[in-house]
């Protein structure tokens, strides 16, 4: 063995290196969080080749293409870049669709087929849904995206559907009977269009499979060892083809957590984790324990936690890291007021543990909850990204320019034509495109070829001459695209396509802000194009052509864009944070309702799924972790009253430290600095109090539990403005954390006064009287 690999190998623990070293066979690595199962697959492959398996054989999936890049960059950092260049290494969908394009004639796709993101999906239903005249408020487009999308992760095909009185009672029940007409115009419309969606590329995956036996006899000697990360969260899409594929050698290899799984709602089945060992012969299962990325009290805060679950394995996560600070509860009265704890929280952790901004995260249940922290980040100056929300590829102008190059790679492109043709405006109306589509669907053509032919077609078509004039030209345009990107890469193509088509000129004269910063959101994308072309050469042995581009763009999840090169406070929701991890996290809107979230309570497993998810976001922190919820908050336009997530009561209590109803209840940033003058902040949580009102009980009955998430700010919450004029230099008083003491001075006025007391448990403290919890004794 290489001495490289010799001493990562050594770094791992004993248990770890068993399922590395593994020789053939099926094996499954089942194991709580932070345990190395990830670490264990990337050992794991730089394993095999070294013992002399050709990196052509092999095939790893990962849950996002970046988690895929940094596997593949430690690799090549073992074994050398030129090796690791030829792994095959991605998500599911970004193999197969490369697998796909080899081979999509005999599926009858050009092997030049546009993917259709969620959003082409949805504009087309939505046309269909109005081509059939159906009523939109019944049909709705995106339920019915989602109901297309659930039959194809399931592989009910058109076919099986009409053939399912079952599934079509279940529709016609909801009032909708023409959903499978609407199905299989949708897949008649995507294949004229040569286009898949995302449920397609795994769907044809397995039809290509299962039809060819000689295709899957090539794949199945191609991908001699499989290696599958996040295995908990396959649908039964991807478990089929991992399934076919590795029927022949048998060298499959997955790792999973089955507390983990949190995509029940995409489809994913957790049963494939838990029948992994009925589905092979011979199967060695090997468990790993130790944690090694979180602190002692989150690790076990996390068990805590996940033992309330009936359905799930039995597993052991300890870790040998120091104990940790308890996990910090913290109360808001508004989610802006949460937003500015959180906010001011960071600043302080930065400063005083000399963090980066990009050793924090904030996770939330639902993507609408990031606006309040943006707008308090914002405030602060402290940079974020987040990930997740309206990508870069979304938007409006980026797709107008993705909308010609996809054209002109592929013409059949529905909605991408749908997109340009009349973008910027050259006189080919709404009336024309209508036309257009009829004749396409009367001739059963795509609607590019009907416009290549308006010649003859033209007149009975009713387009007159200048018309058809316009729409000769457009179709010259895309032409002279195609023969351009021949020769060139696919910086230089989209760069012309940028200029020619009029896009830029067309930004300009609007002249607002907002059109320079589309602009700029253009040269920004010409930017990545060029890194792209660069990248790939370097990387993959590619040319960096246009077609190779679009397929990486259209794959790119959020995560990918990220260069890595910003200092920046990541925010996203739990579900892509899964696999991750950061220093400090702060889990915020921890409320009923919310988190668990109000759609997941109707079952016992959809609430199992949801403690599940709240297990993902923990165990994402390394050493400390923040729960952050509020008493009110905006949800569907309306104040609502927010009770304390279940969630919270579910942890041991010895791991919480509750900030609240203390100070924090009306925390201001910085003026605690005044407070406590300059003591060591690590010892600056409150306790729970000792007495007063208290925040929780040991083990609450259900009845005390209701009560106890109403706990609203009892007057000794409030400031106490009287307290003011009753202390004098002398006053005795206790601080329900520093104890006994005795005012040596005031000063100050009205809001701002303070008193400076010497405490028995504390030395001498100034505190602002406003906030400080005095009693005169
Ligand atoms: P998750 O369930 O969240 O995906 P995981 O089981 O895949 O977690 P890894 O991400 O592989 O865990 O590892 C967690 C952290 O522990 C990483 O930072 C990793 O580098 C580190 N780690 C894993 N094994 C070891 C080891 N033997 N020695 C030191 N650090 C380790
Ligand atoms: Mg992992």
């Amino acid at each position: 063995m290489d001495s490289k690999l010799e001493v990562y190998i050594e770094g791992l623990n004993e248990a770890q290196r068993a399922p590395t070293l593994h020789k053939d066979g099926a094996l499954i690595v089942i194991a709580g969080a932070g345990s190395g199962k990830t670490r264990v697959l990337t050992m794991r492959i730089a394993y095999l080749m070294s013992q002399g398996v050709d990196a052509f054989n092999i095939l790893a999936l990962t849950f996002t293409n970046k988690a895929a890049r940094e596997m593949k960059k430690r690799i090549a950092g073992i074994v050398g870049s030129n090796e690791a260049k030829n792994l095959w290494m991605g998500t599911f969908h970004s193999i197969f669709a490369k697998i796909l394009r080899f081979e999509a004639d005999k599926l009858g796709f050009p092997s030049n087929f546009t993917i259709y993101d969620t959003q082409d999906s949805q504009r087309l239903i939505s046309a269909i849904i109005k081509e059939m005249q159906l009523d939109k408020d019944v049909y709705k487009y995106k339920q019915i995206q989602n109901r297309i999308s659930s039959f194809k992760n399931s592989l009910i095909t058109v076919k099986a559907y009409a053939n399912n009185p079952e599934l079509m009672e279940a529709d016609a029940m909801a009032k909708r009977p023409r959903v499978g007409e609407i199905y299989a115009e949708y897949v008649d419309r995507c294949f004229k269009a040569g286009a898949m969606d995302f449920d397609d590329l795994l769907l044809r995956t397995n039809e290509l499979l299962n039809r060819f036996p000689e295709v899957l006899a090539k794949y199945q000697n191609r991908f001699q060892y499989i290696l599958v990360d996040e295995y908990q969260d396959t649908n039964h899409s991807q478990y089929l083809i991992v399934k076919a594929l590795s029927d022949r050698f048998q060298n499959i290899c997955v790792v999973g957590d089955d507390s983990q799984s949190i995509y029940a709602f995409r489809g994913a089945n957790i049963n494939n984790i838990l029948n992994f060992q009925k589905d092979y012969d011979n199967v060695a299962l090997y468990r790993l324990e130790q944690n090694y990325r979180s602190s002692k009290n989150i690790v076990e805060a996390a068990n805590s936690v996940i033992e309330k679950n009936k359905t799930r394995l039995d597993k052991t996560v300890w870790t040998d890291n120091p104990e940790g600070g308890q996990i910090i509860v913290h109360r808001s009265p508004t989610d802006g007021e949460e937003g500015r704890y959180v906010a001011s929280s960071i600043f302080e952790n930065r400063m005083n543990h000399q963090m980066m901004n990009g050793d924090f995260a904030i996770l939330y249940r639902t993507n609408a909850q990031s606006r309040a922290m943006e707008d308090a980040l914002r405030k602060r100056d402290i940079p974020y990204r987040i990930y997740g929300g309206l990508s870069f590829y979304q938007r409006k102008e980026i797709k107008d320019v993705l909308g010609y190059l996809r054209l002109l790679i592929n013409p059949k492109d529905e909605e991408a034509l749908k997109r340009v043709i009349n973008y910027p405006a050259r006189g080919i109306g709404g009336t024309t495109i209508d036309k257009l589509i009829v004749a396409a669907k009367h001739y059963d053509r795509s609607i590019f070829e009907v416009m290549q032919k308006i010649d003859q077609l033209g007149a009975s078509m009713n387009i007159n001459r200048g018309t058809q004039t316009r729409i000769k030209n457009f179709v010259t345009m895309i032409q002279s695209f195609q023969i351009m990107n021949e020769g060139s890469d696919a910086f230089e193509v989209a760069e012309h396509v940028a200029k020619k088509t009029g896009l830029l000129q067309e930004l300009k004269k609007d002249g607002t802000p907002e059109g320079v910063a589309r602009i700029e959101n253009i040269e920004e994308l010409l930017n990545g194009m060029r890194d792209f072309v660069e990248e790939q050469k370097q990387l993959a042995d590619t040319t960096g052509s246009l077609a190779e581009f679009l397929e990486d763009v259209a794959l790119a999840t959020d995560m990918d864009n990220d260069k890595g090169d910003e200092d920046r406070v990541a925010l996203m929701t739990i579900h892509l944070a899964k696999g991750l991890e950061f220093p400090f996290v702060y889990i915020v809107g921890m409320e009923e309702d919310l988190f668990p979230s109000a759609m997941s309570m109707n079952t016992r497993s959809e609430l199992e799924e949801e403690r599940r998810l709240f297990y993902v976001a923990l165990t994402r922190a390394e050493k400390q972790a923040y729960l952050t919820y509020t008493e009110s908050r905006y949800r569907w336009g309306k104040l609502v009253d927010a009770e304390p997530s279940r969630f919270i009561e579910e942890i041991d209590d010895k791991y919480l430290d509750y900030q609240t109803p203390m100070n924090s209840y009306r925390y201001k940033p910085l003026v605690d600095a005044d407070i406590f003058g300059d003591i060591d902040k690590s010892k600056l949580r409150l306790k729970k109090p000792v007495s007063g009102t208290p925040p929780k009980v040991g083990t609450p009955t259900p009845d005390q539990l209701r009560k106890l998430r109403k706990i609203r700010p009892t007057s000794s919450d409030a400031p106490m403005p009287s307290l003011a004029g009753q202390l004098e230099a002398g006053t005795i008083v206790e601080h329900i954390r520093f104890g006994k003491g005795i005012v040596a001075g005031l000063e100050g006025k009205g809001q701002d006064q303070k008193a400076e007391i010497n405490f028995e448990n504390g030395g001498l403290k100034k505190l602002l009287l406003r906030f400080a919890k005095l009693k005169i004794i």
